[in-house]
Formats: structure tokens, C-alpha cells, sequence
């Protein structure tokens, strides 16, 4: 198993760190892992004056995966958008053609209180967005700022073919069908005509699979179901934007941005592997971070790109043993429990396994 490991900004290095010493557990018991390191983001761009060096490049693409941390943070805000982090994880997300991003919201049970919503309306859910990562009004040209008529206009472009809508469909239909079997496809084509598009190659795609039950939603609705009532949800399937904005909503019913993981995969599977949530530079560096989503996709590589389901279960098993036995980290905790920090939270998860 080749692993690129780019732990990125921020928090990124200190959540990193717990992930692999998850690893080490596989490896100390014979597990052929390999891990290389590299440069992503603000810490690249200082070091080679780009986001996604070379060198970052070639590493990422021989690997099997890729464990990323996460990029960017204030200090790199004021550069000029190509030099920026974020382009350094829109590069890498194209060049390795990570199209697909699954990002499950699963609320732990012993975490019901440390959601924002009621115990009642969150309790045991279990969603998974599929949102499409290099396409749509992120990549759409053109775009940009210019001078028209004397004043300044901003543009983007939000566009799909339909053979990128044809291909994201395959994966959410496939992901339901291991699951319930319900699929809500996420649109706005009311007022969106590559919505309308969308819409309509998700409802032909669906002829393929008459097992799965299909619905729609209009992201405004959806963002309101969300909160509402999220168990009605299993698998949705939605664009780039509209997943962004929805699946960071999905996390905060779960209690901390910091418990998410999320895999990004290209049609042979290989995957980059990350929390959803950046790189918090408000606690970087003080041991404070939530190591646990890192830890969590980690679990998710072992299970998509390698294929071991075993792994990926004990990793997450230990998670759990680890949340009933009391500790939580800053961003989790309520009174009764046991704070720890970032490396206390892999000490702990390192013991259960
Ligand atoms: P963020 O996710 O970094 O932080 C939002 C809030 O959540 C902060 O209060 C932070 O302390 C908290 N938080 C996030 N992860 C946590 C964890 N593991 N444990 C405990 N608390 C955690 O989002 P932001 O503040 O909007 O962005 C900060 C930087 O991260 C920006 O430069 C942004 O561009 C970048 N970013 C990167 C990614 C990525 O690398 N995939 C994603 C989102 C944002």
C-alpha cells in the first residue's frame, strides 16, 4: 500500500500525525504500508512558491492514496488566487481526477448532545453525500473580475456535461444500493438550466437501477429538510457547490465538523482521503484539534482504495470504544466527560485497537 501523506496548514500537521500512528498499529503487525510525505498548500507555496509542487505531484500520483490534512489559513489569504492553498487541493482533486466525494454524517450515539439539534430528530443518523468535485461553478470558465461599463463584474460559470452528471449518478446509485436503497438527487432546476440537466440525466441513469428508489429535492428545500428532519435522508447525490454548502451543514448535525471524514475517488478507486473540515488556524498548533475525523478517513482508505473492510472496522470500532469510554476532545465535550487533547485522542484510539 503506497501512501502520499500531505498533512498541509494548520491543524493539519497535528491530526496527521494521530492518523498515521493508526497505521503504525497495521504496520507494527506486518501490514506493507509505505508512506511518503509532501507539500500541499500555504506550507508548499513558501517552500517552491506553488500550492501543488512538482515534487507533490509526482508523489500523489504513483501513490495508491492519498492522506491529506488540511490547507490554508490567513496567512496565505492575501496572495494572489493561483499562489492560494485552496488551489493546491482544487489542483490536486483534478489532476488525480477525483470526481467523486462521498462524505458520510453518521451521529455517534454517545455524541446526541453535542448536536445542535435536538437528541430526538438526530439519533442514530446515518447519511451519505456524494458530491461531485471537479466540475460546476468552480471550474466553470469563464470566470473572474473585470471592468465593464466602468465598473467592476464578477463571473463564474456553472457548468456540466452530461457524461460528468452520468458518471457522479453511477457512483451515488451504486453507494444506495449497498445502503437502503434510497437516493435523493439534489438540483435547483427551477432557476438553473445545468440543473435541469442534471435532473434529467439522474432520472435516465435511473432506469439502470430499478432497485433503487429515486427522489428530487431543490437544494433550498433540501438545506431546510436537513434540519428538520435529516433521518429521511439516505444517500444524496448533488454538484459541486450545492454538496459543499450541504454536506458542512450535514456535519454540524452530527455534533463537530471535527468527527467527519470524506474519500475522494477516480474511477479505479484510488482516493484522496480528509476530514471535511480546514485547517483551523483559531487552535493550530496548541494540541487542541479533533483528531478523529482524520483517523476516520483514514478507515475509509482501508475500506475503498484497499479494500480491507476488516481494518476499516477495527479503526472505527476503536472510535467508538474510545467516545463510550468518556473522552472527548475540546470541540465535543460536555460536562462529565473527560477532555483530552489531539495526542491524548490517539494515544486513546492506538490503545483501543
Ligand atoms: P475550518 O474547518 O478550518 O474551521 C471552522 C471551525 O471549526 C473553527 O472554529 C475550527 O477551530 C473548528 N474546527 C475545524 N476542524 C476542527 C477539528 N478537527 N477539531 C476541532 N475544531 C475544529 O474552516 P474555516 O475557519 O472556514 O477555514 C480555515 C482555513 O481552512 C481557511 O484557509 C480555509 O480556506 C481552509 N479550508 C481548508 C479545507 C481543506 O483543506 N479541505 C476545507 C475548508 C477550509
Amino acid at each position: 500500500m503506497k501512501i502520499a501523506v500531505l498533512p498541509g496548514d494548520g491543524i493539519g500537521v497535528e491530526i496527521i500525525a494521530q492518523a498515521l500512528r493508526v497505521l503504525d498499529v497495521f504496520k507494527s503487525e506486518g501490514m506493507k504500508i509505505e508512506t511518503e510525505e509532501a507539500l500541499l498548500g500555504g506550507c508548499a507555496v513558501d517552500a517552491t512558491g506553488s500550492p501543488y509542487p512538482e515534487a507533490t505531484q509526482q508523489i500523489a500520483r504513483d501513490a495508491d492514496a492519498v492522506l491529506l490534512g488540511a490547507v490554508g489559513g490567513p496567512k496565505w489569504d492575501v496572495l494572489p488566487r493561483p499562489q492560494r492553498p485552496e488551489r493546491g487541493l482544487l489542483g490536486i482533486r483534478k489532476d488525480l481526477n477525483l470526481f467523486a466525494n462521498l462524505r458520510p454524517a453518521i451521529l455517534y450515539a454517545e455524541l446526541a448532545n453535542a448536536s445542535s439539534l435536538k437528541p430526538e430528530v438526530v439519533a442514530g443518523l446515518d447519511i451519505m453525500i456524494v458530491r461531485e468535485l471537479t466540475g460546476d461553478i468552480y471550474f466553470g470558465e469563464p470566470r473572474g473580475i473585470s471592468v465593464e461599463d466602468g465598473q467592476r463584474v464578477g463571473r463564474n460559470t456553472m457548468i456540466y456535461n452530461e457524461a460528468e452528471i452520468r458518471r457522479i449518478g453511477r457512483v451515488a446509485f451504486k453507494a444506495a444500493q449497498k445502503r437502503s436503497k434510497k437516493l435523493c438527487s439534489v438540483d435547483k432546476m427551477n432557476v438553473l438550466e445545468t440543473t435541469q440537466l442534471w435532473r434529467d440525466v439522474i432520472i435516465e441513469l435511473a432506469a439502470e437501477y430499478p432497485d433503487v428508489e429515486l427522489s428530487h429535492m431543490l437544494v433550498d428545500n433540501a438545506a431546510m429538510q436537513l434540519v428538520r428532519n435529516p433521518k429521511q435522508f439516505d444517500v444524496m447525490v448533488t454538484g459541486n457547490m450545492f454538496g459543499d454548502i450541504l454536506s458542512d451543514e450535514a456535519s454540524m448535525l452530527t455534533g463537530s465538523i471535527g468527527m467527519l471524514p470524506s474519500a475522494s475517488l477516480d474511477a479505479n478507486n484510488k482516493g484522496m482521503y480528509e476530514p471535511c473540515h480546514g485547517s483551523a488556524p483559531d487552535i493550530a498548533g496548541k494540541n487542541l484539534a479533533n483528531p478523529l475525523a482524520t483517523i476516520l478517513s483514514a478507515a475509509m482508505m482501508l475500506r475503498y482504495t484497499f479494500n480491507n473492510e476488516q481494518a476499516a472496522g477495527r479503526i472505527e470500532g476503536a472510535v467508538k470504544k474510545v467516545l463510550a469510554a468518556g473522552y472527548r476532545t475540546a470541540d465535543i465535550f460536555e460536562a462529565g466527560k473527560q477532555k483530552v487533547s489531539c495526542s491524548e485522542m490517539g494515544d486513546r484510539v492506538v490503545a483501543a485497537m
